[in-house]
């Protein structure tokens, strides 16, 4: 996107109409151009080219999306949907154009190109042939126009091309693994003369797939995960094949953090033992799509902090320093300032509060649950709430108008008073309840206009946090999210949503929602510190956040909903690894709330993902209502429980999309609610929007709100 996000400026003045094609195109060019000449520039031998994308890196491969989450990231790319009857032909030239563009400004790149057999793996089968069509099948079709790109680019002049076999980290069975080997043989022809790249992150490699991995033919090179994937040193230590280069990937393309050059070296020293001097290329350990671009804007931060750092462009000038220090060229200085960072962080006061460490560490081992059971605490809540049957509600968030990103934006930059702020946020509150009183929504929000983002807003009030000015990271289209960076033990000085939750419940009777973001949001959305365990940061913001919803229960909110948003998205790749996390995870969001009373109703809330394969430990979070995105998943998730997994707490499927401005009516939502009273008992469903309304419009909002209330009202009649 460019260190100031220069890409989706460009790309949103364009969609606006504001500038040409040829002003967006001015942009691109210059932003490649100046990547390729600051690569070049720190020293880097391989230089990739065709790895800029105008809106997603994979969407030149085909014509039919659906849309799915970058592995465990928070990238999200879209889908391509093949059936048998696909053709593929060769479409764009990007990736030679591009090879030639570096060409001529005196840069040769390495191509990179997306693998075949992960191309394949990672799209979907078509509608209607979901559980009969193997992807894979479509192989001989699609090699062929490799083939051709693969052609074209050696008449260019390449000598080398990169191939992203990611899902070579995954657990694939002897089956896919197979199309592997026949892939590769099938382009071994075309790839004669050129050094080929084969590319994995994110995880280590399984054994199995290192086998087929260095068995490849035609294949040159294998650029491994070393900072995720530690196992596959010990495989690289005893199988690597001779004769063929190393792309060590020892400085991490995900965090934000100074690599330990020191440490990295010694590895480096010893992986030169096992594949020679001549064939070990220093490298990261992913693309660095999904790091920050640049310390050098980063002028707020503090000092000691910003020594502790590498965003993208500092992490190449690591991988010169370690590629010089291999060749006896060691840059002395440059080694023993990062040590000394190194060591600051290691005993920096502002890094260890040893009280949170005490407190996370007598958590581990023991459960931490409610003492009453879920149905128990639903009879004792609804004595209290005294709800109607399928009881309505939102999400959270209501439209943020100009005006009121405005308010907060003068509040920050003190060019308004704290009063006036207070005021102004007030009335906002007060607009919101009232507009839900006069729609007879049952359970209420204050709407959140105080937040201008649910992980930053807490961040910005815990201890441990620190924040970027233009630590951008693309995460759909043109959407970017700049994530706090957690680095040093996290606390809670402070209430954080008291005063805004009591303020609101205060304007109305009917119950008002607390609004919190769980431990394992906040921690998934974050540039999580590397010097402990994630579980046991996890565990800290979970304690920071339990203070926090004991806090709103003293001060009578009887309702607390903990957003979950990003559970599911930290789950591991590997099956092996996926108990481990859950487990941990679950129980960070049951730290949150085990304290409290049964008269007290916690909420969370998840938004779209693959909620089937984790059903279980949704459960075990034991809420007692969960309101979930639903209505973009082809109910997908009515489906598990009509295949009868039990469920007792109360649920809220989404009954219409947020993310379109198109109104749905009140027969359509009714219909929806009818599909799921089909499948779940009437007295635990709820009916909510599938999400937040922040994005939104008023003039959307109203009407929707208005229909889902009367969808609701219908059904209570027909009960
Ligand atoms: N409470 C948040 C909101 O309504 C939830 C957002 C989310 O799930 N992404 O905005
Ligand atoms: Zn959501």
């Amino acid at each position: 996107m460019g260190p100031k996000r220069e890409l989706k400026f460009a790309l949103e003045s364009f969609w606006d109409k504001k500038s040409s094609a040829e002003d967006l195109e001015k942009v691109a060019a210059d932003l490649r151009t100046s990547i390729w000449k600051q690569m070049a520039g720190a020293g880097i031998k391989y230089i990739p080219s065709n790895t800029f994308s105008y809106y997603d890196q994979r969407k030149c491969f085909c014509a039919c999306y659906g849309n799915d989450q970058g592995f465990d990231t928070n990238y999200h790319f879209i889908v391509p949907e093949l059936g048998p009857d696909v053709h593929f032909s060769y479409a764009s030239h990007k990736a030679v154009t591009e090879y030639k563009e570096a060409k001529a400004l005196g840069v040769d790149t390495v191509p990179v190109l997306v693998g075949p057999v992960s191309y394949l793996l990672l799209s979907k089968p078509a509608k209607g042939v979901e559980k009969t069509f193997s992807l894979l099948s479509l192989l001989g079709k699609i090699l062929p126009v490799y083939k051709e790109v693969i052609s074209e680019l050696k008449a260019a002049g390449a000598s080398w091309i990169q191939f992203d076999e990611p899902t070579l980290v995954m657990d694939l069975d002897s089956h896919k693994l197979q199309a592997f080997t026949d892939a590769y043989s099938e382009l071994e022809s075309t790839l004669s003369g050129l050094n080929v790249l084969i590319e994995t992150y994110f995880a280590d490699v399984p054994a199995e797939a290192f086998k087929t991995l260095a068995s490849l033919k035609g294949v040159t090179a294998y650029g491994f995960d070393l900072v995720r994937g530690t196992k596959t040193l010990d495989l690289i230590k005893s199988e690597f094949p001779k004769g063929k280069y190393l792309f060590a990937g020892v400085v991490d393309g995900r965090n934000i953090w100074a690599n330990d050059l020191a440490a990295s070296l010694s590895t480096l020293h010893e992986l030169e033992g096992i594949v020679g001097k001549d064939k070990l290329v220093v490298s990261t350990s992913c693309s660095l799509l999904h790091t920050a671009v640049d310390l050098i804007n980063e002028t707020k931060l503090d000092k000691e902090i910003k020594s502790w750092l590498a965003f993208a462009a500092q992490k190449i000038v690591e991988v010169n320093a370690l590629a010089k220090a291999l060749a006896g060229e060691k840059d002395e200085a440059f080694f023993s300032a990062n040590a000394a960072a190194q060591a600051s962080r290691k005993s920096s006061p502002r890094v260890t509060n040893e009280a949170v460490q005490k407190a996370a560490a007598a958590l581990r081992g023991s459960d931490h649950r409610r003492a009453t059971n879920v149905s128990a605490r639903l009879d004792a809540q609804q004595k209290k709430l005294n709800l109607p049957i399928l009881p309505t509600t939102t999400i959270g968030s209501f439209p943020q108008t100009i005006e009121l990103r405005r308010v907060r934006r003068e509040y920050k930059a003190k060019k308004i008073s704290e009063d006036d702020y207070i005021k102004a946020i007030k009335e906002e509150i007060n607009k919101v309840v009232k507009l839900q009183e006069e729609l007879d929504i049952d359970v209420l929000v204050h709407g959140e206009p105080e937040r201008n983002d649910m992980v930053e807003y807490f961040g910005e009030q815990l201890s441990g946090f620190a924040f970027t000015v233009n630590g951008w990271v693309q995460s759909y289209g043109s959407r970017c999210v700049k994530p706090p960076i957690i680095y040093g033990d996290v606390s809670r000085p402070n209430p954080m949503t008291v005063f805004w939750s009591s303020t609101a419940q205060s304007m109305t009777a009917r119950p008002m929602k607390g609004m919190l973001t769980g431990p394992v949001t906040i921690l998934n959305w974050s540039f999580v510190r590397n010097d402990q365990p994630r579980f046991e940061t996890c565990y800290q913001i979970a304690l920071a956040i339990k203070d926090e919803v004991e806090d709103l229960e003293k001060a009578g909110i009887n309702v607390i909903q903990i957003d979950e948003a990003a559970l599911r998205e930290g789950l591991p790749l590997r099956k092996s690894e996926q108990a481990f996390y859950l487990d941990w995870a679950v129980h960070s969001f049951r730290i949150t709330n085990c304290g409290v009373q049964d008269t007290t109703q916690i909420h969370t809330h998840m938004c779209y993902s693959n909620f089937n394969d984790i059903i279980h430990s949704i459960i075990d979070m034991d809420a007692d209502v969960i309101t979930i995105e639903n209505s973009r998943s082809d109910e997908k998730l009515l489906s598990v429980f009509r295949e009868g997994v039990k469920y007792g707490a109360g649920i809220g499927p989404g009954v219409y999309d947020i993310h379109s401005p198109r109104i749905p009516s009140t027969e359509e939502i009714a219909d929806r609610i009818n599909k799921m009273l089909a499948v779940l008992e009437k007295n635990i469903l709820w009916v909510n929007p599938d999400c937040g309304l922040k994005t939104r419009k008023y003039s959307e909002v109203k009407p929707a709100l208005n229909n889902m209330v009367a969808a609701a009202k219908l059904l209570r009649t027909q009960l």
